[in-house]
């Protein structure tokens, strides 16, 4: 759910605070009506998210005492973490920060917040969360997805790393050469997959999101239509009380399930649509993502390259799956471990 549509950030991919004609600034609905819709869900997970989340810490306390949850998650930008109080930071099961890697990309594209977010990490660690803490970057540009995700994975108090590719609906002026990239970042994945494999040959399963998301779907033959399940069972509510299938697109049309007045049964569903549903990839892709699979934002070509990275991964993991399947005859792994995540935490998995 947005908590709030302001961003104490601007970030060079993302610009900031949501725009007053797409939701309000903040809430204008009543917490009743919030509890009472979610009431209607034997056992919810409720992810906070914005704009950034935290500058209305106080709202999100006075929520996790009015409602029941399986699981809380926080996407944050990190830097007003230490504003938590200790006691509800640690009923969460997950703590997406966002992060881009190294600190020259992270400083370059989000503000020189590297420092702070760090801080603020080891601060969360220090106070006794033990849940998951994920590393979530965005892959642009000045991205070398190898170097990157090795770098997030050496910082300790980090369970996992995830990210999202800046496509589609980047600002115009971000990228000079997508296509070019394209082709370094599918060469980064296969490194990291070799270093993937490398380390579990000596039994560490290393928290690489896409990765353990696709070798889930591979091995226990489970995915969800996105991976996200946004608009199957993951619905976002906006300042405003609509309710949403994804919500990086509050304003679509074809996105509007209904509102918190809406049965929860009763909500609108909005499902994949071709070339994905056909799609020899699909078992494990999902689609990769719903607001991708719809628009057109970057044309055909656009849509080619950005699917070219998902075929690229899977066909990786595809490759990596015999070996790990004889790695767990051996006893080094368990198949369990590949079992991620085990439930919905707001991570795409396909990036
Ligand atoms: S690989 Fe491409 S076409 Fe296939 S499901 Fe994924 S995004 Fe859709
Ligand atoms: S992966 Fe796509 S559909 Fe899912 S939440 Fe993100 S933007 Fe929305």
């Amino acid at each position: 759910m947005f908590l709030t549509a302001r961003c104490n950030l601007k970030c060079t991919y993302c610009g900031g605070s949501i725009e007053e004609s797409i939701m309000p600034p903040e809430i204008t609905y009543r917490l009743d009506e919030l509890v009472e819709f979610i009431s209607q869900d034997s056992s919810p997970s409720i992810a906070f998210y914005g704009g950034e989340p935290l500058l209305r810490a106080d709202l999100m306390m006075k929520i996790m005492d009015s409602v029941e949850a399986e699981h809380f998650i926080l996407q944050t930008n990190g830097l007003l973490l230490h504003k938590v109080d200790v006691n509800y930071l640690r009923k969460f099961s997950t703590i997406l920060v966002s992060i881009d890697g190294r600190q020259e990309v992270t400083d370059h594209y989000r503000g020189g917040v590297y420092d702070r977010v760090i801080r603020n990490v080891r601060w969360v660690r220090k106070v006794g969360y033990e849940g998951e803490l994920i590393a979530r970057m965005v892959a642009t540009e000045k991205t070398d997805i190898y170097s990157d995700v090795l770098h997030l994975l050496s910082i300790p108090q980090f369970s996992h790393v995830h990210w999202q590719i800046d496509a589609v609906w980047s600002p115009d002026s971000l990228w000079r050469d997508f296509t070019a990239w394209v082709k370094k970042y599918n060469s980064g994945i296969s490194r990291l997959a070799s270093y993937f494999i490398s380390r579990l040959k000596e039994g560490e399963v290393l928290g690489i999101v896409p990765f353990l998301g696709v070798l889930k779907a591979i091995l226990f033959q489970e995915n969800m239509k996105p991976p996200c399940g946004s608009g199957i069972d993951s619905f976002a509510i906006t300042t405003d009380g609509r309710i949403v299938a994804c919500p990086v697109c509050a304003d679509m049309p074809w996105n509007q399930c209904g509102d918190i007045a809406t049965h929860y049964r009763k909500l609108m569903k909005v499902y994949m649509v071709e070339p994905c549903l056909s799609c020899e990839y699909s078992f494990a892709c999902g689609g990769r993502c719903l607001f991708f699979n719809r628009e057109r934002l970057w044309g055909d070509e656009g849509f080619r390259l950005v699917c070219s990275t998902a075929r690229h991964l899977i066909e990786e993991m595809m490759e990596l799956t015999p070996e790990i399947l004889k790695l767990s005859e051996q006893g080094m792994v368990e198949l369990n471990e590949f079992y991620y995540p085990k439930f919905n935490n707001t991570t795409e998995i396909i990036p």
